[in-house]
């Protein structure tokens, strides 16, 4: 039997690590564009120059070894025909497949602003080349742009902290207030008072309308909705991810306007191609490619998984030291919300329906995080619980049974 896995990131090392628990006689053969195993979580790290390239590595050092792991590394592919099973690389390697597992993840996406695309100085922040990119770029930059205050956005802002006192540093951004997909107005002001107090400029509710380039397609200003005009010697993209499905036109598998088309097993439309992560284009988070490149793999040895989706909007932060944590979707409308504050800065907001908790938003101290992520997780009715919502502990919803088994059972 031979596995291919196309991505050495998050789903790709995780679905080869658990096809080798589950076969260890089969040949399993990863091929990556990248020609190093790192996070992409904490690349801002990185050019803060606060983590080495060696501690971005999410593996240990012998990982391929030890788990038998043909490692072809640097190699893009190009071209896959799944009718042929048979896969071909940039470099004219073609390569056959028993299994296939798509993990390639994604890139990051240029909104269609004009000479955006053919900048030179417009800088997406996704791999370590991004990453070298940016390094060399910012070394004679004045003025930097951060485009985007998701998460994404706030790891560029965090990157060039060191550098405040010699550089600009703005954050620009589309919607009201930064994190808008994980935070409400309230948590996320605690943020923008403590990157302005850090000497961040951050403008929110703007769009960039045009940029000023020079003769070598090098960006000098921005041109924001509101009139302003910034200096620029770095803009650094982060407005959004796409799937890397571009390989996949012709290939005969199913593609949608988000990416490769996969269901609960990790199935394509192929019964022996599977997909895993940011390929899907649907919930770009790390845990999320974790969890589907091990059920993916799973299911092509042949044990059966099914995706549970309650990793998908679980977000912890720490940015400037302030711990928080979203879960659900706390900024949904036509919901009941519930606040508690205290003065220490401590937040908890929680949004509920019909007696469950649908969003949750934690900033300060996160002792509850472990009992809400149950409650959202398992779908508990709190409104059967009788004691205010915040005061909610295990006990009130996990029991014993006589053979000594947990359960979720209410009284
Ligand atoms: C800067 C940044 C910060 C982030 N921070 C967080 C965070 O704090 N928390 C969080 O949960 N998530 C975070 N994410 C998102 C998270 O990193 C991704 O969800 C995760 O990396 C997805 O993993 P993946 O394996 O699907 O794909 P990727 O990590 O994108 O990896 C894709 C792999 O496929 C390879 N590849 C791509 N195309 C080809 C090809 N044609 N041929 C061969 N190989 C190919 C690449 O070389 C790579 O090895 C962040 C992402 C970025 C960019």
């Amino acid at each position: 039997m031979r596995y291919v896995v196309i991505g050495a990131s998050a789903a790709g090392i995780n679905g080869a690590k658990r096809l080798r628990e589950l076969d260890p006689k089969a040949e399993i053969v990863l091929i990556s564009k990248d020609d190093a195993i790192y996070s992409r979580c904490i690349l801002h790290h990185y050019i803060a120059k606060h983590r080495s390239l060696e501690q971005l590595r999410f593996v240990a050092p012998r990982f391929i070894e030890e788990h038998q792991i043909t490692w072809l590394k640097g190699e893009e592919v190009i071209k896959l025909d799944a009718q042929a099973k048979v896969i071909a690389t940039k470099s004219n390697k073609t390569l056959s497949f028993d299994k296939l597992l798509i993990a390639a993840g994604g890139h990051v996406r240029f909104p269609d602003i004009p000479h955006l695309k053919e900048a030179t100085n417009a800088i997406g922040l996704h791999s370590l080349s991004d990453c070298a990119a940016i390094i060399d770029a910012a070394k004679r930059a004045k003025s930097i742009v951060i485009m985007g205050a998701g998460l994404v956005g706030i790891d560029a802002v965090t990157a060039f902290l060191p550098q405040i006192n010699k550089k600009n540093i703005t954050l620009v951004e589309l919607k009201p207030h930064l994190l808008a997909m994980q935070l409400d107005a309230r948590a996320a002001s605690v943020y923008e008072k403590a990157f302005a107090d850090a000497g961040v400029k951050q403008i929110y509710d703007v769009k960039i309308d045009s940029l000023t380039v020079n003769a070598r397609n090098k960006i000098k200003k921005i041109q924001l909705s509101n009139g302003e005009i910034l200096p620029c010697d770095l803009l650094v993209v982060a407005s959004g991810t796409a799937a890397n499905v571009g390989f996949l036109a012709g290939s005969g598998l199913k593609v949608d306007k988000f990416g490769l088309v996969i269901d609960k097993y990790g199935q394509t439309s192929h019964p022996d191609i599977f997909g895993a992560g940011d390929i899907t284009g649907l919930h770009p988070i790390w845990p999320v490619a974790v969890k589907e490149g091990i059920i993916a793999a799973s299911n092509m040895f042949g044990v059966c998984k099914e995706l549970d989706h309650f990793f998908i909007s679980k977000s912890t932060m720490n940015f400037m030291d302030i711990p928080t944590m979203s879960l659900g979707t706390p900024n949904i409308e036509n919901c009941e919300v519930l606040i508690d504050e205290d003065s220490k800065g401590n937040y908890k907001k929680i949004v509920h329906k019909d007696g469950k908790i649908v969003g949750a938003i934690l900033q300060g101290n996160l002792d509850y995080s472990g009992v809400l992520t149950q409650l959202i997780a398992n779908k508990i009715d709190v409104s059967k619980v009788k004691k205010p919502i915040f005061k909610i502990n295990y006990a009130d919803f996990f029991k014993q049974t006589k053979d000594l088994e947990f359960i979720y059972k209410l009284d």
